[in-house]
């Protein structure tokens, strides 16, 4: 009966009710972009682990019901009032950074990357789960035609994430950079880095990575289970930096040693367990530990250009958007081969 209420212009969508409640697949009204905004007629979202804030309610001030969704690809529907720069029709992607306050010290000093109140695709306002959705212009990202939607929506979170933390690492050509973690990310930091002209380490636990991490462009591929990675990596030399990508505080803190002097671990892996580093191993060689988080839509234009430039693609796996409790307990498994996707 609910059903009849939106006929004039349905749409599905894929929400979650309230927080650690399971998926619903739901009609909705096809929403109204207001000024400054655009609808996207979304084509693709990836499923990112961090969309457990919005499934578990982990976000602080988090409303619900709420869409998901921050890795979003599709094609601009509609303008709203005053936008300009952007035409119907146009394909464009929004990431992580889903609007910036322009107010903010962050953002008065054109750091938007950490505005104050960074609005966020899929927790601040509904996300890419859903075959349209509104987005604000400052969160877009025009997609170059070479990259497809499924390609492109994995780029625009687990992408920019390690392309702009590699970029912004101090790491120069033919510097030793250790990848920590062949999964989501890492096997797109793998792929940037060796692009980068860097000696790619990849480290993961157990063999069965090994093969695989060197057809993305590791040089060398440590198993973390049956040997001390910090040792190996002292005796290549010392890594210049170390991409800690797989969400493990005690993977990360195990692996300190194995930076050489001015050495940096940078942090991307997001979890909530303290990694632990005594001050000795910091103050002998200058020892760095840094965080990064994602980056603004340029960021991510470059992140596509790049891939496009390089060659460097995701690895996915696809699910209809009527599945995406499956797609979501997939990607949560750490099984999938790397990135979920929905399509629409
Ligand atoms: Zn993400
Ligand atoms: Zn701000």
């Amino acid at each position: 009966m609910a059903t009849t209420k939106f006929a004039i212009a349905p749409m599905k969508a894929a929400q979650i009710p309230k927080a650690g409640a399971d998926f619903q697949i739901v009609e909705r009204e096809i929403p109204k972009p207001d000024a400054g905004q655009v609808l996207i007629k979304v084509q693709a979202c990836g499923v990112c682990h961090s969309d457990v804030l919005t499934k578990e309610g982990a976000w602080p001030g988090i409303q619900y019901p709420r869409v998901p969704g921050h890795e979003v690809a599709g094609v601009i529907d509609e303008l709203g009032a005053g936008v300009s720069g952007w035409k119907k029709g146009q394909r464009v992607g929004v990431g992580w950074h889903g609007g910036q306050d322009n107010t903010c010290r962050s953002c008065r000093r054109g750091d938007f990357r950490n505005c104050r109140n960074l609005k966020i695709p899929g927790i601040s306002y509904d996300g890419g789960y859903q075959q349209y959705m509104v987005a604000p212009v400052e969160a877009l990202a025009a997609i170059p035609e070479s990259l497809s939607d499924v390609e492109a929506a994995p780029l625009l979170c687990a992408g920019i994430t390690t392309y702009n933390a590699l970029r912004h690492s101090g790491a120069l050509p033919g510097d030793l950079v250790a990848v920590q973690g062949i999964g989501g990310l890492g096997h797109l930091a793998i792929q940037f880095a060796n692009k980068f002209g860097h000696n790619v380490a990849a480290i993961g636990r157990g063999s069965e990575n090994a093969v695989l991490a060197k057809q993305l462009g590791a040089s060398v591929y440590i198993d973390s289970k049956s040997t001390n990675a910090a040792e190996a990596l002292q005796k290549l030399g010392g890594a210049q930096v170390i991409l800690a990508t797989a969400p493990s505080s005690k993977a990360m803190s195990e692996l300190i040693d194995g930076l050489a002097p001015n050495g940096k671990l940078m942090v991307i892996g997001a979890t909530f367990d303290p990694i632990e580093v005594t001050p000795i191993q910091l103050i002998s060689g200058s020892r760095t530990i840094q965080g990064w988080a994602a980056g603004t839509p340029a960021d991510s234009e470059d992140t596509l250009h790049f891939a496009e430039l390089s060659g460097v693609r995701p690895m996915i796996e696809t699910y209809p958007l009527d599945k995406a409790a499956e797609a979501y307990t997939r990607m949560m498994s750490g099984n999938a081969q790397f990135r979920v996707v929905l399509t629409m």
